[in-house]
């Protein structure tokens, strides 16, 4: 949203995946979020934020879910599966203040503590290539190859909505290519 907008964000759409270095995606966690009541004022701003990009409907989308309380339960369960561990999520550095903000937002919403840490995956996989390939790469060259377009060998990528209708930005997406890179 525009900074004169007292709401950072407007959320629609979360993916998340379980990811294992030996069996790659294991678990894909997908939901359509209710939006609740838009910004006043800013219906149009965020009508062409939508069509701009995600295509999400702002408003009377029959699959947004907006069972908040059970939407970040599930999350947090599908991210800590076992109790008492920290969840540790990872998300490209440039998306991590957006992601932060939008959880913060759900939790409120859904009157859980928001206990998430998330770290940015550049870094894990600068050490993930060392360890694994002795490799050394940069930072930058991994935040190039994450801002690359992998379309042309990326099929099902996106969630059943994104895919149907079509359109490329899709949350899901956006996570299972990282795992893929
Ligand atoms: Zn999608």
């Amino acid at each position: 949203m525009p900074s004169l907008c007292e709401q950072r964000f407007v959320t629609c759409e979360i993916g998340c995946v379980r990811y294992s270095q030996w069996d790659g995606i294991m678990v894909t966690f997908h939901e359509f979020i209710d939006p609740g009541e838009l910004p006043r004022g800013f219906r149009d701003h965020c009508q062409l934020g939508s069509s701009s990009t995600h295509q999400i409907p702002v408003s009377g989308f029959e699959l947004a879910n907006g069972d908040y309380h059970n939407l970040f339960r599930n999350l947090c369960e599908f991210v800590c599966p076992a109790f008492g561990m920290v969840p540790t999520v990872y998300c490209k550095a440039n998306d991590a203040y957006r992601n932060k903000w939008c959880l913060q937002w759900l939790a409120t919403k859904s009157r859980i503590d928001n206990r998430f840490e998330i770290f940015d995956v550049e870094n894990l996989i600068v050490k993930l290539y060392g360890h694994k390939l002795g490799e050394d790469p940069s930072r930058a060259s991994v935040s190039r190859s994450l801002g690359a377009v992998y379309w042309d060998y990326a099929s099902n990528t996106r969630c059943k909505w994104h895919e149907e209708s079509d359109i490329w930005s899709c949350a899901l997406a956006s996570c299972r290519l990282i795992g893929i890179t």
